[in-house]
Protein backbone atom coordinates (compact mmCIF):
# COMPACT_ATOMS: atom_id res chain seq x y z
CA UNK A 1 0.00 0.00 0.00
CA UNK A 2 1.24 3.70 -0.71
CA UNK A 3 2.90 5.26 2.42
CA UNK A 4 0.36 8.41 2.78
CA UNK A 5 1.93 10.71 5.25
CA UNK A 6 -0.64 13.16 6.81
CA UNK A 7 0.54 16.29 8.91
CA UNK A 8 -0.60 14.70 12.31
CA UNK A 9 1.34 11.20 11.48
CA UNK A 10 4.27 13.54 10.68
CA UNK A 11 4.27 15.87 13.75
CA UNK A 12 3.78 12.19 15.69
CA UNK A 13 6.74 11.43 14.33
CA UNK A 14 8.36 14.99 15.24
CA UNK A 15 7.58 14.57 18.53
CA UNK A 16 8.90 11.25 18.65
CA UNK A 17 12.59 12.46 18.31
CA UNK A 18 12.52 11.29 14.60
CA UNK A 19 13.08 14.76 13.53
CA UNK A 20 12.99 17.06 16.37
CA UNK A 21 13.96 20.36 15.02
CA UNK A 22 12.61 20.18 11.55
CA UNK A 23 15.70 21.49 10.52
CA UNK A 24 17.27 19.50 7.80
CA UNK A 25 21.38 18.41 8.77
CA UNK A 26 22.86 17.13 5.82
CA UNK A 27 22.42 13.74 4.97
CA UNK A 28 25.74 12.75 5.50
CA UNK A 29 26.34 13.55 8.68
CA UNK A 30 23.42 12.03 9.90
CA UNK A 31 24.45 8.64 8.73
CA UNK A 32 21.65 8.23 6.65
CA UNK A 33 21.00 7.46 3.19
CA UNK A 34 19.76 11.15 2.52
CA UNK A 35 15.67 12.70 2.25
CA UNK A 36 14.79 13.73 -1.25
CA UNK A 37 11.78 15.76 -1.64
CA UNK A 38 9.87 15.67 -5.21
CA UNK A 39 7.20 18.33 -5.72
CA UNK A 40 4.73 17.40 -8.87
CA UNK A 41 3.92 14.21 -9.34
CA UNK A 42 3.63 14.19 -13.21
CA UNK A 43 5.92 12.52 -15.88
CA UNK A 44 8.94 14.24 -14.19
CA UNK A 45 8.39 14.00 -11.28
CA UNK A 46 6.59 10.61 -10.52
CA UNK A 47 9.67 9.18 -12.54
CA UNK A 48 12.07 10.66 -10.85
CA UNK A 49 10.66 9.70 -7.33
CA UNK A 50 10.47 6.07 -8.50
CA UNK A 51 13.96 5.95 -9.82
CA UNK A 52 16.37 7.61 -7.36
CA UNK A 53 14.41 4.76 -4.80
CA UNK A 54 15.25 2.11 -7.82
CA UNK A 55 18.82 3.48 -7.66
CA UNK A 56 19.87 3.98 -3.91
CA UNK A 57 17.14 2.28 -1.75
CA UNK A 58 18.59 3.91 1.12
CA UNK A 59 16.94 7.05 0.47
CA UNK A 60 13.98 8.16 1.78
CA UNK A 61 11.70 10.15 -1.00
CA UNK A 62 8.42 12.09 -0.83
CA UNK A 63 6.95 12.69 -3.64
CA UNK A 64 4.74 16.07 -3.01
CA UNK A 65 1.30 16.04 -5.58
CA UNK A 66 -1.03 18.35 -5.51
CA UNK A 67 -4.43 16.25 -6.72
CA UNK A 68 -4.85 12.31 -6.20
CA UNK A 69 -5.59 11.71 -9.76
CA UNK A 70 -3.12 12.88 -12.32
CA UNK A 71 -4.79 13.78 -16.21
CA UNK A 72 -2.23 13.43 -18.77
CA UNK A 73 -1.94 15.75 -21.68
CA UNK A 74 -0.69 13.10 -24.09
CA UNK A 75 -3.65 12.14 -26.44
CA UNK A 76 -6.11 14.47 -24.48
CA UNK A 77 -6.53 16.16 -28.09
CA UNK A 78 -8.39 12.63 -28.92
CA UNK A 79 -10.80 13.43 -26.09
CA UNK A 80 -11.07 16.83 -27.55
CA UNK A 81 -12.34 15.12 -31.02
CA UNK A 82 -14.51 12.94 -29.31
CA UNK A 83 -12.01 9.58 -30.20
CA UNK A 84 -11.25 9.00 -26.86
CA UNK A 85 -12.53 9.47 -22.69
CA UNK A 86 -10.95 11.46 -20.46
CA UNK A 87 -10.57 8.33 -17.59
CA UNK A 88 -8.27 6.63 -20.43
CA UNK A 89 -6.02 9.79 -19.21
CA UNK A 90 -6.36 9.52 -16.40
CA UNK A 91 -3.66 7.57 -13.38
CA UNK A 92 -3.60 7.29 -9.50
CA UNK A 93 -0.56 6.62 -7.33
CA UNK A 94 -0.91 3.91 -5.38
CA UNK A 95 1.48 1.93 -7.68
CA UNK A 96 4.16 3.77 -6.32
CA UNK A 97 4.23 2.35 -3.02
CA UNK A 98 6.36 -0.81 -4.89
CA UNK A 99 8.82 1.50 -4.90
CA UNK A 100 8.21 2.66 -1.74
CA UNK A 101 7.55 6.20 -2.28
CA UNK A 102 6.24 8.32 0.85
CA UNK A 103 2.75 10.12 -0.80
CA UNK A 104 1.77 13.58 0.30
CA UNK A 105 -1.55 15.00 -1.43
CA UNK A 106 -1.28 18.55 -1.21
CA UNK A 107 -0.06 21.65 -2.92
CA UNK A 108 3.56 22.53 -1.30
CA UNK A 109 2.97 26.20 -1.02
CA UNK A 110 6.54 27.54 0.34
CA UNK A 111 10.22 26.51 0.01
CA UNK A 112 12.95 27.77 2.25
CA UNK A 113 16.01 26.88 0.34
CA UNK A 114 18.30 28.27 3.37
CA UNK A 115 16.57 25.56 6.23
CA UNK A 116 16.13 23.20 3.56
CA UNK A 117 12.37 22.87 3.85
CA UNK A 118 8.74 22.41 1.72
CA UNK A 119 5.75 23.60 3.19
CA UNK A 120 2.44 21.76 2.04
CA UNK A 121 -0.60 23.86 2.21
CA UNK A 122 -1.80 21.71 4.98
CA UNK A 123 1.60 22.78 6.65
CA UNK A 124 3.13 19.75 6.67
CA UNK A 125 6.89 20.69 6.52
CA UNK A 126 9.11 18.14 4.46
CA UNK A 127 13.19 18.91 5.19
CA UNK A 128 15.21 17.99 2.69
CA UNK A 129 18.90 17.26 1.54
CA UNK A 130 17.87 17.69 -2.08
CA UNK A 131 14.79 19.17 -3.20
CA UNK A 132 13.54 17.90 -6.94
CA UNK A 133 10.29 20.15 -8.93
CA UNK A 134 8.71 19.60 -10.89
CA UNK A 135 5.33 21.10 -11.25
CA UNK A 136 5.02 21.44 -14.67
CA UNK A 137 3.48 24.76 -16.42
CA UNK A 138 1.35 27.97 -14.98
CA UNK A 139 -0.79 30.27 -17.77
CA UNK A 140 0.50 33.81 -18.20
CA UNK A 141 -2.75 35.11 -17.30
CA UNK A 142 -1.36 38.72 -17.96
CA UNK A 143 0.01 38.33 -21.09
CA UNK A 144 -2.76 38.50 -23.23
CA UNK A 145 -5.11 41.18 -22.81
CA UNK A 146 -8.66 40.28 -22.46
CA UNK A 147 -7.83 36.27 -21.23
CA UNK A 148 -8.06 35.72 -17.83
CA UNK A 149 -9.34 32.48 -15.79
CA UNK A 150 -12.82 33.72 -16.37
CA UNK A 151 -12.28 33.71 -19.88
CA UNK A 152 -11.09 30.37 -19.84
CA UNK A 153 -14.75 28.98 -19.06
CA UNK A 154 -15.75 30.92 -22.19
CA UNK A 155 -12.49 29.84 -24.81
CA UNK A 156 -10.88 27.01 -22.94
CA UNK A 157 -7.17 26.51 -23.28
CA UNK A 158 -7.05 22.93 -22.43
CA UNK A 159 -3.36 23.02 -22.34
CA UNK A 160 -3.85 21.26 -18.72
CA UNK A 161 -6.01 18.18 -19.12
CA UNK A 162 -8.79 17.72 -17.40
CA UNK A 163 -12.23 19.99 -17.17
CA UNK A 164 -10.56 22.20 -19.52
CA UNK A 165 -10.41 19.25 -22.07
CA UNK A 166 -13.79 18.12 -21.35
CA UNK A 167 -15.29 21.90 -22.07
CA UNK A 168 -13.53 22.18 -25.23
CA UNK A 169 -15.39 18.79 -26.45
CA UNK A 170 -18.17 19.64 -25.36
CA UNK A 171 -18.33 23.08 -27.22
CA UNK A 172 -17.22 21.35 -30.02
CA UNK A 173 -20.05 18.90 -29.83
CA UNK A 174 -22.74 22.11 -29.60
CA UNK A 175 -21.40 24.14 -32.27
CA UNK A 176 -23.75 24.02 -35.40
CA UNK A 177 -22.50 22.29 -38.65
CA UNK A 178 -21.11 25.17 -40.56
CA UNK A 179 -19.59 27.26 -37.48
CA UNK A 180 -15.89 28.28 -37.14
CA UNK A 181 -13.34 27.17 -34.86
CA UNK A 182 -10.36 29.17 -33.99
CA UNK A 183 -6.85 28.37 -32.34
CA UNK A 184 -4.67 30.66 -31.43
CA UNK A 185 -1.26 28.98 -31.15
CA UNK A 186 1.65 30.87 -28.81
CA UNK A 187 5.30 32.15 -29.36
CA UNK A 188 8.29 29.48 -27.93
CA UNK A 189 8.95 28.00 -25.59
CA UNK A 190 5.35 26.58 -24.39
CA UNK A 191 4.57 23.41 -23.49
CA UNK A 192 4.74 20.37 -26.19
CA UNK A 193 5.66 22.53 -29.78
CA UNK A 194 3.52 20.33 -32.03
CA UNK A 195 0.58 19.98 -29.63
CA UNK A 196 -1.21 23.02 -31.65
CA UNK A 197 -1.11 21.34 -34.48
CA UNK A 198 -1.88 18.20 -33.80
CA UNK A 199 -5.32 19.29 -31.81
CA UNK A 200 -5.51 21.47 -35.17
CA UNK A 201 -5.70 18.02 -37.35
CA UNK A 202 -7.83 16.14 -34.75
CA UNK A 203 -10.17 18.84 -34.68
CA UNK A 204 -10.67 18.99 -38.21
CA UNK A 205 -11.02 15.33 -38.62
CA UNK A 206 -14.06 15.77 -36.17
CA UNK A 207 -15.14 18.65 -38.40
CA UNK A 208 -14.82 16.66 -41.44
CA UNK A 209 -16.52 13.88 -40.48
CA UNK A 210 -19.44 14.83 -38.54
CA UNK A 211 -19.86 19.17 -39.44
CA UNK A 212 -18.68 19.16 -42.45
CA UNK A 213 -19.52 22.72 -43.63
CA UNK A 214 -17.60 23.92 -40.67
CA UNK A 215 -13.75 25.43 -40.69
CA UNK A 216 -11.06 26.00 -38.47
CA UNK A 217 -8.95 28.78 -38.44
CA UNK A 218 -5.39 28.57 -36.66
CA UNK A 219 -3.82 31.57 -35.23
CA UNK A 220 -0.14 31.78 -35.09
CA UNK A 221 2.68 33.87 -33.23
CA UNK A 222 5.33 31.98 -35.00
CA UNK A 223 5.93 31.05 -38.54
CA UNK A 224 7.63 27.98 -38.05
CA UNK A 225 6.39 24.88 -36.21
CA UNK A 226 7.31 21.55 -35.37
CA UNK A 227 6.87 18.95 -38.20
CA UNK A 228 5.74 21.72 -40.00
CA UNK A 229 6.11 20.48 -43.65
CA UNK A 230 5.02 17.38 -42.42
CA UNK A 231 1.75 18.87 -40.76
CA UNK A 232 1.54 20.83 -43.87
CA UNK A 233 1.71 18.63 -46.51
CA UNK A 234 -1.05 15.77 -44.55
CA UNK A 235 -3.74 18.81 -44.63
CA UNK A 236 -3.36 19.25 -48.29
CA UNK A 237 -4.12 15.65 -48.30
CA UNK A 238 -7.01 15.06 -45.85
CA UNK A 239 -8.33 18.63 -44.94
CA UNK A 240 -8.01 21.13 -48.06
CA UNK A 241 -10.71 23.89 -47.61
CA UNK A 242 -11.34 22.74 -44.04
CA UNK A 243 -8.52 24.23 -41.74
CA UNK A 244 -6.43 27.68 -42.59
CA UNK A 245 -3.14 27.91 -40.54
CA UNK A 246 -2.31 31.84 -40.56
CA UNK A 247 1.62 32.85 -39.98
CA UNK A 248 3.01 35.98 -37.81
CA UNK A 249 4.38 37.19 -41.04
CA UNK A 250 0.66 36.84 -42.54
CA UNK A 251 -1.03 38.61 -39.35
CA UNK A 252 -1.65 35.47 -36.84
CA UNK A 253 -0.59 36.84 -33.88
CA UNK A 254 -2.91 37.15 -31.22
CA UNK A 255 -2.77 40.54 -29.33
CA UNK A 256 -6.21 40.46 -27.41
CA UNK A 257 -9.03 38.61 -26.94
CA UNK A 258 -13.10 40.24 -26.49
CA UNK A 259 -14.56 37.24 -24.90
CA UNK A 260 -17.62 39.11 -24.62
CA UNK A 261 -18.34 39.00 -28.82
CA UNK A 262 -16.25 35.35 -29.05
CA UNK A 263 -13.88 37.52 -31.02
CA UNK A 264 -9.96 36.85 -31.31
CA UNK A 265 -8.19 40.06 -32.23
CA UNK A 266 -4.93 40.12 -34.50
CA UNK A 267 -2.93 43.67 -35.77
CA UNK A 268 -4.85 43.10 -39.03
CA UNK A 269 -8.41 41.18 -38.57
CA UNK A 270 -10.99 40.39 -35.84
CA UNK A 271 -11.62 36.49 -35.48
CA UNK A 272 -15.38 35.82 -34.96
CA UNK A 273 -15.36 32.59 -33.57
CA UNK A 274 -18.28 29.43 -32.48
CA UNK A 275 -15.76 28.12 -30.42
CA UNK A 276 -12.10 29.40 -29.58
CA UNK A 277 -9.56 27.42 -28.21
CA UNK A 278 -6.69 30.15 -27.15
CA UNK A 279 -3.39 28.14 -26.18
CA UNK A 280 -1.55 31.02 -23.89
CA UNK A 281 1.59 32.38 -23.41
CA UNK A 282 2.97 30.05 -20.56
CA UNK A 283 5.54 30.15 -17.74
CA UNK A 284 7.07 27.64 -14.76
CA UNK A 285 4.74 25.96 -12.26
CA UNK A 286 4.45 28.70 -9.87
CA UNK A 287 6.03 27.27 -6.81
CA UNK A 288 9.13 27.12 -8.75
CA UNK A 289 8.83 30.98 -8.97
CA UNK A 290 8.12 31.05 -5.08
CA UNK A 291 11.16 28.61 -4.70
CA UNK A 292 13.05 31.49 -6.46
CA UNK A 293 14.02 29.29 -9.27
CA UNK A 294 12.74 30.88 -11.92
CA UNK A 295 14.71 33.33 -14.29
CA UNK A 296 13.10 36.73 -15.53
CA UNK A 297 11.60 34.18 -18.25
CA UNK A 298 9.49 32.54 -16.26
CA UNK A 299 11.17 29.20 -16.80
CA UNK A 300 14.23 27.53 -14.33
CA UNK A 301 17.75 27.72 -15.69
CA UNK A 302 19.75 24.68 -14.74
CA UNK A 303 22.75 22.86 -14.52
CA UNK A 304 22.37 20.39 -17.96
CA UNK A 305 24.56 17.61 -16.06
CA UNK A 306 22.64 17.48 -12.85
CA UNK A 307 19.32 19.98 -13.64
CA UNK A 308 20.48 21.30 -10.51
CA UNK A 309 19.08 25.14 -10.24
CA UNK A 310 21.74 27.98 -11.97
CA UNK A 311 20.08 30.16 -8.72
CA UNK A 312 19.20 27.80 -5.77
CA UNK A 313 21.46 25.27 -4.69
CA UNK A 314 20.19 22.05 -3.65
CA UNK A 315 16.97 22.70 -5.80
CA UNK A 316 17.20 20.38 -9.08
CA UNK A 317 14.33 21.38 -11.76
CA UNK A 318 12.90 18.97 -14.55
CA UNK A 319 10.26 18.76 -16.85
CA UNK A 320 8.38 21.50 -18.70
CA UNK A 321 8.99 23.85 -16.33
CA UNK A 322 12.69 23.78 -16.70
CA UNK A 323 14.84 25.62 -19.68
CA UNK A 324 16.29 22.29 -21.37
CA UNK A 325 17.86 23.62 -24.44
CA UNK A 326 17.18 22.16 -27.37
CA UNK A 327 15.32 19.70 -25.61
CA UNK A 328 11.22 20.06 -26.17
CA UNK A 329 9.19 20.65 -23.30
CA UNK A 330 7.21 17.09 -23.81
CA UNK A 331 6.26 13.99 -22.04
CA UNK A 332 8.72 11.73 -23.26
CA UNK A 333 11.71 14.58 -22.17
CA UNK A 334 10.46 14.99 -18.84
CA UNK A 335 10.33 11.57 -17.98
CA UNK A 336 13.97 11.43 -19.60
CA UNK A 337 15.31 14.10 -17.64
CA UNK A 338 13.68 12.43 -14.81
CA UNK A 339 15.95 8.97 -15.21
CA UNK A 340 18.81 11.35 -15.35
CA UNK A 341 17.85 13.85 -12.49
CA UNK A 342 17.78 10.60 -10.40
CA UNK A 343 21.06 9.26 -11.02
CA UNK A 344 22.22 12.69 -10.25
CA UNK A 345 20.53 13.00 -7.03
CA UNK A 346 22.03 9.90 -6.02
CA UNK A 347 25.65 10.43 -6.77
CA UNK A 348 25.71 13.72 -5.38
CA UNK A 349 23.68 12.40 -1.85
CA UNK A 350 26.73 9.56 -1.71
CA UNK A 351 28.98 12.62 -2.50
CA UNK A 352 30.21 11.02 -6.05
CA UNK A 353 30.56 12.88 -9.48
CA UNK A 354 27.11 12.79 -11.83
CA UNK A 355 28.09 11.08 -15.44
CA UNK A 356 27.34 13.28 -18.12
CA UNK A 357 23.93 12.14 -19.91
CA UNK A 358 22.81 11.32 -23.07
CA UNK A 359 19.16 12.36 -23.50
CA UNK A 360 16.46 11.43 -26.20
CA UNK A 361 13.10 12.44 -26.80
CA UNK A 362 10.38 11.80 -29.38
CA UNK A 363 7.15 13.48 -30.31
CA UNK A 364 4.72 11.27 -32.06
CA UNK A 365 1.40 13.60 -33.39
CA UNK A 366 -1.90 12.16 -35.17
CA UNK A 367 -2.93 13.87 -38.10
CA UNK A 368 -5.78 11.56 -37.95
CA UNK A 369 -6.49 8.28 -35.69
CA UNK A 370 -4.73 6.15 -38.53
CA UNK A 371 -2.24 8.77 -39.56
CA UNK A 372 1.17 9.45 -37.39
CA UNK A 373 3.98 11.39 -37.89
CA UNK A 374 6.84 11.77 -35.19
CA UNK A 375 10.09 13.90 -34.41
CA UNK A 376 13.37 12.39 -32.94
CA UNK A 377 16.28 14.15 -31.21
CA UNK A 378 19.58 13.43 -28.99
CA UNK A 379 21.01 16.03 -26.80
CA UNK A 380 23.93 16.29 -24.89
CA UNK A 381 25.45 19.16 -22.63
CA UNK A 382 27.73 21.70 -23.99
CA UNK A 383 28.31 25.10 -23.30
CA UNK A 384 25.69 25.16 -19.92
CA UNK A 385 23.04 23.91 -22.01
CA UNK A 386 21.72 20.52 -24.16
CA UNK A 387 22.39 20.73 -27.21
CA UNK A 388 21.60 18.42 -29.93
CA UNK A 389 23.65 15.57 -31.39
CA UNK A 390 24.35 16.69 -34.91
CA UNK A 391 22.83 13.79 -36.98
CA UNK A 392 20.90 11.97 -34.32
CA UNK A 393 17.73 12.97 -35.16
CA UNK A 394 15.05 13.57 -37.67
CA UNK A 395 11.42 13.24 -38.55
CA UNK A 396 9.01 10.64 -40.41
CA UNK A 397 9.79 10.57 -44.11
CA UNK A 398 8.09 13.42 -46.42
CA UNK A 399 6.53 10.78 -48.80
CA UNK A 400 5.68 7.58 -46.97
CA UNK A 401 2.70 5.58 -48.08
CA UNK A 402 -0.14 5.98 -46.04
CA UNK A 403 1.24 1.94 -44.10
CA UNK A 404 4.31 3.98 -42.71
CA UNK A 405 1.73 6.46 -41.51
CA UNK A 406 -0.78 3.98 -39.74
CA UNK A 407 2.36 2.18 -38.26
CA UNK A 408 3.41 5.78 -36.92
CA UNK A 409 -0.21 5.92 -35.13
CA UNK A 410 0.64 2.55 -33.57
CA UNK A 411 3.89 3.46 -32.41
CA UNK A 412 2.19 6.58 -31.13
CA UNK A 413 -0.48 4.55 -29.06
CA UNK A 414 2.40 1.61 -28.14
CA UNK A 415 4.10 4.89 -26.72
CA UNK A 416 1.59 6.09 -24.11
CA UNK A 417 0.55 2.85 -22.55
CA UNK A 418 4.79 2.08 -21.68
CA UNK A 419 5.05 5.66 -20.89
CA UNK A 420 1.88 5.75 -18.07
CA UNK A 421 2.95 1.76 -17.19
CA UNK A 422 6.70 3.24 -16.29
CA UNK A 423 4.98 6.19 -14.60
CA UNK A 424 2.26 5.08 -12.71
CA UNK A 425 1.87 1.46 -13.32
C1 LIG B 1 -2.56 18.83 -25.82
C2 LIG B 1 -1.23 18.29 -25.40
C3 LIG B 1 -0.72 17.15 -26.02
C4 LIG B 1 0.53 16.66 -25.64
N1 LIG B 1 1.00 15.55 -26.30
C5 LIG B 1 2.22 15.06 -25.96
C6 LIG B 1 2.74 13.91 -26.63
O1 LIG B 1 2.09 13.33 -27.51
N2 LIG B 1 3.96 13.46 -26.27
C7 LIG B 1 4.69 14.06 -25.29
O2 LIG B 1 5.80 13.59 -25.01
N3 LIG B 1 4.23 15.17 -24.65
C8 LIG B 1 3.02 15.67 -24.95
N4 LIG B 1 2.53 16.78 -24.30
C9 LIG B 1 3.39 17.49 -23.32
C10 LIG B 1 3.34 16.86 -21.94
O3 LIG B 1 2.02 16.82 -21.45
C11 LIG B 1 4.19 17.69 -20.96
O4 LIG B 1 5.41 18.02 -21.56
C12 LIG B 1 4.43 16.88 -19.70
O5 LIG B 1 3.21 16.68 -19.03
C13 LIG B 1 5.46 17.55 -18.79
O6 LIG B 1 5.63 16.80 -17.62
P1 LIG B 1 5.89 17.53 -16.23
O7 LIG B 1 6.07 16.42 -15.24
O8 LIG B 1 6.91 18.59 -16.36
O9 LIG B 1 4.52 18.30 -15.93
P2 LIG B 1 3.07 17.66 -15.64
O10 LIG B 1 2.94 16.36 -16.33
O11 LIG B 1 2.08 18.72 -15.90
O12 LIG B 1 3.10 17.36 -14.08
C14 LIG B 1 3.17 18.40 -13.14
C15 LIG B 1 2.54 17.90 -11.84
O13 LIG B 1 2.93 18.79 -10.79
C16 LIG B 1 1.81 18.99 -9.94
N5 LIG B 1 2.04 20.25 -9.23
C17 LIG B 1 2.20 21.48 -9.75
N6 LIG B 1 2.42 22.38 -8.77
C18 LIG B 1 2.41 21.69 -7.60
C19 LIG B 1 2.57 22.07 -6.24
N7 LIG B 1 2.79 23.33 -5.88
N8 LIG B 1 2.49 21.10 -5.31
C20 LIG B 1 2.26 19.80 -5.66
N9 LIG B 1 2.10 19.39 -6.93
C21 LIG B 1 2.18 20.32 -7.89
C22 LIG B 1 0.62 18.99 -10.89
O14 LIG B 1 -0.58 18.69 -10.19
C23 LIG B 1 1.02 17.89 -11.88
O15 LIG B 1 0.56 16.62 -11.46
C24 LIG B 1 1.27 17.29 -24.63
C25 LIG B 1 0.75 18.42 -24.00
C26 LIG B 1 -0.48 18.92 -24.39
C27 LIG B 1 -1.03 20.14 -23.69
Amino acid sequence: MTKHISRRDFLKQAAAGASATLVPLPAIAQGAGGRVVVVGGGFAGATCARFIRRIDPRITVTLVEATPTFTACPFSNNVIAGLRDLTAQQFGYDKLANDRVTLALAPASAVNAQERVVTLTNNLRLPYDRLVLAPGIDIRWDALPGYNEQAAERMPHAWRAGEQTLLLRRQLEAMEDGGTVVISAPANPFRCPPGPYERASLIAYYLKTKKPKSKLIVLDAKDAFSKQGLFQNAWKELYPGLLEWVSLSNGGKVTSVDVANMTLVTDFARHKANVANVIPPQKAGRIAEVAGATDRSGWCPVDPVTFESKQQPNVHVIGDAAIMGAMPKSAFSANSQAKVCAAAVAKLIGGGKPDEPRLINTCYSLVAPDYGISVAGVYRPADGQLKDVEGAGGVSPANAPSSTRAAEATFANGWFKTITEEVFG
